[in-house]
């Protein structure tokens, strides 16, 4: 169904970037990949990606702090491959501490990395996709983009302001066919979460167990991890043309966290 078309996948050489991407390859579309890396990791695994799914793969090094890189990521993407279909907004950071001591260049970080750079994207990314009457833009939120957890606050603010963005971003395409939603995934074991687990096993003197336990409960009343297959998959759905109705939604998987 996504044969041959252009997805552009922020934060993807790790995590849920990194499934989005190989679940896009998988489906046949020709893909740009994202992220900071360290040494010839990138070149590896565009090599893997393109083995592995016989589909054009490429890098781009973008840093997603600077509206330049943005800008850049998205006009190299369009002339490279002539057009982009689906732009996928993944890149994501985390820091946690109460309100009171957050670091300042913690929160410009987080909310430059979560929320401004998906703003840069789409408005680069607008105007081709305009032109032609079609287009998919996603924004992996969170559950944090629903609800609130203590020493979140950064992530929270941006998390909810990507919802929103989402919406007008929604309205005021409809009328050129591009949808844009939000997927809101509950606690994923990715590197983002493990450092939370392993920082909280140290700072409360626990084991990794506990810690992994503590970090569930009360959230995810099914006690597991939300896989990274399952949310490439919601994203594949929403790419497909029997989604095409759906636009300025911001839909949770999360095992039940946000129905409490
Ligand atoms: P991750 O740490 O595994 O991956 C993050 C990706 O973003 C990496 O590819 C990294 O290189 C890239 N990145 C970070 N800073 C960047 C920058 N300045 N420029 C370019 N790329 C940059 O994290 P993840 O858990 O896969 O998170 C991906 C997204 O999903 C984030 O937006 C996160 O908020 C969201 N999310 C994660 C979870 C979870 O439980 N893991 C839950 C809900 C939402």
């Amino acid at each position: 169904m996504l044969r041959d078309q252009i997805a552009v996948i922020t934060g993807s050489t790790s995590g849920i970037g990194l499934g989005l991407a190989e679940a896009f390859a998988a489906a046949g579309c020709r893909v740009v990949v994202n992220g900071i890396v360290a040494g010839n990791e990138a070149e590896e695994l565009v090599r893997r990606l393109q083995l592995q799914h016989q589909t054009e793969v490429i890098y781009h090094p973008a840093n997603l702090a600077d509206p330049e890189h943005c800008a850049a990521l998205i006009r190299d993407a369009e002339a490279h491959f002539g057009a982009i279909d689906i732009l996928i907004n993944n890149a994501g950071i985390q820091h946690v501490a109460p309100v009171e001591q957050f670091p300042v260049d913690r929160w410009n970080s987080i909310l430059a990395i979560n929320l401004s750079a998906a703003f840069h994207t789409i408005r680069v990314a607008l105007p081709g996709m305009q032109r032609r009457n079609r287009g998919r833009i996603l924004n992996i939120a969170s559950v944090h983009g629903l609800v609130a957890s203590v020493h979140k606050g950064a992530y929270v603010a941006a998390k909810h302001g990507i919802v929103g963005l989402t919406k007008v971003v929604a309205l005021e395409n409809i009328a050129h066919g591009i949808t844009c939603n939000a997927i809101c995934p509950g606690y994923v074991l990715t590197p983002l979460v493990q450092k939370q687990i392993d920082d909280s096993a140290v700072s409360d003197g626990i084991s990794k167990e506990e810690a992994n336990r503590k970090l569930l409960e009360g959230k995810q009343p099914s006690g597991r991890f939300i896989s990274v297959e399952d949310i490439a998959a919601l994203a594949i759905f929403l790419c497909s043309p029997a989604a095409s109705s759906i636009t300025g939604t911001s839909l949770p998987i999360d095992d039940g966290w946000t129905a409490q």
